[in-house]
């Protein structure tokens, strides 16, 4: 049971754009008991897979995304970058926008489904034989929205925590076969471990576009698709966002995703070695 907790922290942080690379692969846990049919999982991914309301705040997300893309073509002083990764000289550079793949443009949600079909917590050798299958679908307005900031002129760029070793060609693959506009020689494609920007949080990449371009949207379903430093408990990162209330739905889209994520590892950050259920549990609030 003690082994289970670094497992599923790892799985958060590799998909949700985090720092920390899996480490030690734990036993059967109490988070997936295929045993009791249990799993802390089941309702968030039956959700996305099934829900006419999750297709309705994608498609949602995505027309406000177009939104304020035309609005960041007209006026050149938007940008969508913190301070930190761009502030000064952009006005007349080429426009860009940074999304995330993964629970962003791209759904995964039948690697969930397996885990809660097998039991067991995060495999990183089963999440690299689903990525490099190919056959993540589109979440719902994805392709319509990149293809039409392609036409517009903007460059898209997928800056996405897969890892750049093992999972570049398929992620390359997969894009491209769903209509996602990639360059030829897939410049505009951004893992974690990409020699250009090699670091683990999403920060560097940023600023590697940033450098000749006006970023003017990032997209993602996490907060590290648009800050550094997530890390943190649930006060921090609510600190951290706090100064940038008014990006939400303009700057920033951010996509619905109540199956994982750093705010997941933010809730168990609080709990030690105590089992993630019951560490989940006694984050409710009854009042
Ligand atoms: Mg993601």
């Amino acid at each position: 049971m003690t082994a289970f907790r670094p497992a599923l922290l790892s799985f958060a942080l590799l998909l949700s754009a985090c720092a920390s690379t899996p480490t030690a692969l734990p036993p059967p846990a109490m988070t997936a008991t295929a045993a009791t049919g249990v799993h802390d999982n089941l309702n968030a991914t039956l959700w996305m897979q099934s829900a006419a309301e999750y297709q309705a705040a994608t498609l949602g997300s995505y027309a406000q995304a177009r939104q304020s893309l035309d609005a960041a073509l007209a006026d050149t002083a938007i940008n969508a970058l913190p301070v930190s990764e761009q502030s000064q000289g952009f006005e007349s550079l080429p426009p860009a926008i940074i999304t995330d793949a993964d629970e962003t443009l791209i759904d995964n949600s039948p690697f969930q489904a397996r885990r809660i079909r097998d039991g067991g917590d995060f495999d990183p050798a089963t999440w690299a034989a689903w990525s490099n299958e190919r056959k993540a679908r589109a979440i719902p307005g994805a392709v319509a929205f990149a293809q039409y900031a392609a036409r517009r002129g903007v460059t898209v760029y997928y800056v996405t925590n897969r890892d750049h070793a093992s999972e570049y060609q398929a992620t390359a693959d997969n894009l491209r076969a769903l209509g996602f506009p990639l360059a030829e020689d897939n410049s505009n494609l951004l893992l974690r471990g990409d020699p250009r920007a090699p670091g683990k949080e999403k920060g560097e990449r940023r600023r590697l576009v940033a450098k000749d371009h006006r970023v003017v949207l990032l997209l993602g379903d996490n907060l590290g698709d648009f800050l550094d430093g997530v890390g943190g408990d649930v006060a921090a990162r609510e600190n951290l966002i706090a100064p940038y209330a008014d990006w939400w739905g303009s700057r920033w889209i951010m996509l619905p995703n109540p199956s994982y994520g750093s705010w997941e590892s933010a809730v168990l950050k609080a709990c030690g070695e105590q089992p993630a259920t019951a560490c989940k549990r006694e984050a409710l609030r009854y009042d």
